[in-house]
């Protein structure tokens, strides 16, 4: 199938964006990477009679790491935040996310922005962002507003950015614990396809072994990502040994709410929850011992 006819626009700047936005309202996409709205539009699943297409804006396309946190514009490429090694030095969870998002041609297109505002609820970027908590910088011709990760996914598919806004750029917040170590994992059908069901987590420990803060989220078993900063909590001041890990991600596995398909049942996909967050917690603790 091939897309119904729309009109394209190639802006070169981020004003010009929000200034094609205006004008053409909900009728109006923005195309980044391509590589999720290009195949809705063949498939006729999306319909816009506009394509505002961000690839060739400068100021949307950067990676800055900064004492407390890294920043990234939202049209930097997967591929460019997988390879940076300042970047994986600071937030370590999203180079370990991104090895397991589609393959290396589908990453060096896409774009981190576009990724978030697709909001796939077995997405690996979307999971990592509600983990640690990052913050999306919208811009319009009105302004720009700040969303907390948790605020910014609505549902499956449906995120919280207004018809004109452009996600400009996205916060990563930085632990600065010296033994802070984290892990991603997932079951997917294939290598390279979207998970099952996947794990996040990150967590720090003292010299002395005992852990001053965690956090751990699930993708896959709900409409969004989800995180348990609640059940997270209670690993504070353990020493994350089994016991405790395996409270903890069963407590979270016992909250999802998944869906059963012809890939897999509810119960199934339940079980997978528990099993690797369990997994994802073991390895950021073993990391974290490491350092
Ligand atoms: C073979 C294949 C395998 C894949 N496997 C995976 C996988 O395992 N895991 C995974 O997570 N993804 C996977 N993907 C999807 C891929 O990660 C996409 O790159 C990503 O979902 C969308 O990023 P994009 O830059 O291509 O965005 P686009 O496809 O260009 O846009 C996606 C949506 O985001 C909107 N958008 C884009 N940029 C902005 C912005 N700055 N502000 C507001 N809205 C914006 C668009 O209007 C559109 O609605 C796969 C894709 C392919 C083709």
């Amino acid at each position: 199938m091939k897309a119904a006819p729309f009109e394209y626009a190639r802006a070169a700047s981020l004003s010009e964006v929000c200034a094609l936005l205006a004008t053409h309202g909900d009728g109006a996409k923005l195309l980044a990477g391509g590589q999720s709205l290009v195949p809705m539009m063949a498939m006729r699943l999306v319909r816009p009679a506009w394509l505002v297409d961000i690839n060739e804006i400068a100021e949307l396309k950067f990676i800055a790491v900064e004492k407390d946190m890294a920043r990234t514009g939202a049209c930097t490429r997967q591929g460019a935040v997988e390879r940076d090694h300042a970047l994986a030095a600071r937030v370590p969870l999203l180079r370990q996310a991104l090895a397991w998002v589609g393959h290396v041609q589908t990453r060096n297109r896409g774009t981190i922005g576009g990724s978030l505002a697709h909001a796939d609820p077995c997405a690996e970027l979307p999971l990592v962002a509600q983990v640690l908590g990052a913050r999306m910088l919208l811009r319009s011709g009105t302004g720009a507003r700040t969303l907390e990760a948790e605020k910014f996914f609505a549902g499956p598919m449906a995120t919280n950015v207004r018809p004109g806004e452009c996600l400009e750029e996205i916060h990563w917040p930085a632990w600065s614990w010296r033994h802070t170590g984290s892990a991603f994992t997932e079951i997917s059908v294939r290598h390279g396809d979207f998970a099952m069901v996947a794990a996040a987590a990150q967590v720090a420990i003292d010299g002395d072994g005992r852990c001053v803060r965690a956090a751990f989220g699930l993708g896959g078993v709900g409409g969004t990502p989800l995180a348990f900063p609640k059940i997270a909590g209670r690993l504070v001041g353990t020493r994350l040994d089994d016991a405790a890990v395996n409270d903890a991600a069963h407590a979270a596995a016992t909250e999802t709410q998944p869906g059963s398909d012809l890939h897999a049942s509810a119960e199934y996909r339940r079980h997978l929850a528990g099993v690797l967050a369990a997994r994802a917690l073991r390895e950021a603790r073993e990391r974290a011992r490491s350092l």
